[in-house]
């Protein structure tokens, strides 16, 4: 693959003026020389006396520079956690809390989980003792249900804030709010280089503590010609840095977990038929489902003569920083939802990453030495396809979980809620209509005792519906089973490039009539019986990870079940009761069959069941889905079989007998109403 070079970010320091720290070195330094080399270290007594005269401070600092580790460990020491009050620090992503807790427990010297801990949804490594808390940002807005004003944290430091992510910016608006009644509590926003005078201005104009940046130059490559298969071009790209390029660690951005493991796959393949021919390659992955252990080796320090290649997700575009990488290798995607507010519908796609993020991703390269970016596109594209920033995700999501969350909290103008950027009004809209159909809030938009309950369970809207419905069908253990296979989903099955055809009858072999949610319930039910073995699942071709983090998964909801009050209970095998209950939570997705394929029945978009599903072959009439993923075409993810009467029964209110009717089905009788007896 030919580059052209083209531009250069432009770097603090001068690249000759400090040699490289050979991995050698930094792993002899003491962790504490180490925290003391960080940018952030020799403004810590100004930082510390500036926090203690405002009430609110927007901290800006190039990635890297020891926000997130540092500055919670600078309060602890200060004396922030005195007579028990914590410290939160919230970040975007799973892996990132886990991982920077981890590290920070090992600065100060402490068991993870005892005074420096992290909490993330369905997995909670804190105790009593937990005064530094790193948590998501979905974790801290679940906070407010519990304690609505914080009442236990002295400072709150919304972490990663330029990553607008929904959650973070609901955040902005609540402790916008108990800022106000409660000025003792210190809330620091803490950014990349970017977007900052807007969180200042937002927060009554807070002044910004600005830290210094500390990068070398990265030059800038671009591609002559546009690659076909950036996959393929990853790859051929790094074997060329690894043969022609000096030493140093390379970091490659890819949009997810199948892309990832294919990339690392290729590669170690090559690596192994280039043999001695080569000098060593080090391949590791990282990305949000990636077992701790896994995740801690791309923190190790390079051996001396091999070279490292650490294949990403976004999480190392800020989240994390991974010391020695030179060379930054960026295909220019990104996986990115979006929403659709006419149709309701929600997708995953992959998408070129806006300039902001291209540029952050460059800047990984010029951390420890003069670096060098490799963009898998060309320079043409990027001045005219990439957007300047990516959009935030309250403008692109469905907002059906944070709109019951805040009318929880008792914020009932959702109107004019305090958004640093509002949601488009239709989306507003729709998720109070959603909301409304399930039967969350009433016909004034008030929160019925069923919408309690449904806020209460740490699940989207839709998921805790059909567990609050499985106590009128009775089969709340078979619907606990289904919601947390749900909650791993797409991991379950794995499928060897060498025992494909084993792998693909093993998984045929779970297959029961109904579809894809029973398959799941399949798969766990005979994975209990075998004693939750690794054996079973290593036979079976099921992921054992992704099984024993469903079992977790099921063993919370299952904790929860009697605070909203619904009791244990089997179905005995009775399946219509367990896809009757699935059904009362997703009757808003479904699709009929029509002479033209798939259609959902109110929005009547083409949809197709996913090749991957139980169902492909059979095509049933009726069907719902759990999810929508757009990639080739919109397809549905995890199918279910379904009968039209079954939604008249489940939600009256929201389908009328008319638009059920058949049209190629003559003899449907007049009166639904008989037609449901005679059904259900
Ligand atoms: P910022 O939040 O400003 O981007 P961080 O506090 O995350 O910076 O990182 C500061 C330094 O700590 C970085 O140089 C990084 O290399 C190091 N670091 C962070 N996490 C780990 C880890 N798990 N293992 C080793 N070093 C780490
Ligand atoms: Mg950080």
């Amino acid at each position: 693959i030919e580059f052209v070079r083209a531009a250069q970010l432009q770097g603090d320091e001068d690249p000759s003026s400090v040699p490289p720290p050979s991995a050698q070195a930094q792993q002899k330094e003491s962790i504490q020389a180490v925290r003391r080399s960080l940018p952030v270290f020799p403004f810590r007594e100004e930082l510390l006396t500036a926090i203690a005269n405002h009430q609110v401070l927007i901290i800006e600092g190039e990635t890297g520079s020891g926000k997130t580790t540092q500055i919670p460990q600078y309060l602890f020491e200060e004396g922030y956690t005195k007579k028990g009050m914590k410290i939160a620090c919230t970040q975007p992503r799973r892996v990132a809390a886990m991982s920077v807790a981890a590290r920070v427990a090992r600065e100060m010297g402490v068991k993870l989980g005892n005074e420096v801990g992290y909490s993330i949804r369905f997995e909670d490594c804190t105790s009593e003792r937990t005064v530094l808390r790193y948590m998501t940002d979905g974790m801290l807005l679940r906070e407010f249900l519990s304690e609505p004003d914080l009442a236990s944290y002295s400072v709150v430091m919304v972490d990663e804030a330029h990553e607008r992510t929904l959650h973070t910016d609901i955040l902005f608006g609540l402790i916008k709010d108990v800022a106000r009644f409660r000025p003792e509590l210190k809330v620091l926003v803490a950014s990349a280089t970017l977007d900052t005078a807007r969180f200042s201005t937002f927060f009554d104009d807070a002044p910004v503590f600005r830290i210094p940046g500390r990068r070398f130059p990265v030059d800038i490559f671009y591609t002559k010609a546009p690659e076909a298969d950036y996959l393929e071009a990853c790859v051929v790209s790094v074997l060329q840095i690894h043969v022609t390029q000096p030493p140093g660690d390379i970091l490659v951005f890819l949009t997810g977990q199948e892309e990832i493991e294919a990339a690392c796959e290729m590669l170690q393949d090559r690596c192994r038929r280039l043999g001695s021919k080569i000098r060593e390659l080090l391949v590791l992955p990282i990305y949000a489902n990636l077992p701790s252990d896994m995740q801690a080796r791309i923190f190790q320090p390079t051996p001396p003569g091999a070279r490292k290649v650490v294949v990403a997700t976004n999480i190392a575009e800020t989240s994390l920083t991974i010391e020695g990488i030179i060379y930054v290798l960026d295909p220019g995607f990104c996986k990115q939802k979006s929403y659709n507010p006419r149709t309701g519908m929600e997708s995953l796609t992959v998408t070129p990453c806006s300039k902001a993020s291209a540029n952050q991703r460059a800047g990984r390269a010029g951390r420890v030495a003069a670096g060098k970016c490799f963009r898998l596109y060309t320079a043409w594209a990027y001045q005219h396809e990439l957007e300047e920033t990516t959009v935030p995700e309250i403008q692109r999501t469905s907002l059906g979980n944070v709109v019951l969350l805040l009318k929880s909290l008792g914020i009932h103008d959702l109107m004019h809620f305090d958004f640093l950027d509002p949601p488009p009004y239709e989306t507003l809209l729709l998720a109070l209509e959603q909301l409304y159909a399930l039967g969350a809030l009433n016909h004034l938009g008030e929160l019925t005792t069923s919408g309690r309950k449904m806020a209460e369970l740490p699940v989207d809207p839709m998921l805790s519906k059909m567990i609050l419905a499985s106590e009128k069908y009775s089969c709340s253990e078979e619907i606990l089973t289904v919601a947390a296979m749900l909650s791993v989903n797409n991991s379950i099955f794995y499928r060897p490039k060498d025992k494909v055809v084993h792998a693909d009858n093993a998984r045929v072999n779970f297959f029961l009539p109904g579809g894809d949610h029973l398959v799941l319930l399949n798969v766990y039910t005979q994975w209990a019986e075998s004693g939750y073995s690794s054996q079973w699942c290593y036979e079976n071709f099921v992921q054992f990870r992704s099984m024993r983090r469903a079992r977790d998964v099921r063993e919370q909801l299952e904790g929860l079940l009697e605070r909203v009050e619904v009791g244990l209970t089997s179905c005995q095998g009775d399946y219509i009761r367990v896809r009757k209950a699935i059904t009362s939570g997703y009757f808003y997705h479904t699709a009929r069959l029509t002479r033209s394929g798939y259609r959902t029945v109110k929005q009547q978009q083409t949809v197709f069941i996913h090749p991957n599903s139980s169902l492909f072959e059979q095509q049933p009439r009726w069907l719902l889905y759990h999810e929508l993923v757009l990639t080739t075409k919109e397809f549905m993810r995890q199918v279910l079989e379904i009968e039209s009467s079954w939604l008249l029964e489940v939600a009256p209110h929201y389908y009328k007998a008319k638009e059920l009717e058949d049209p190629h089905a003559k003899k449907m009788p007049k009166k639904v109403g008989k037609t449901r007896e005679e059904l259900g």
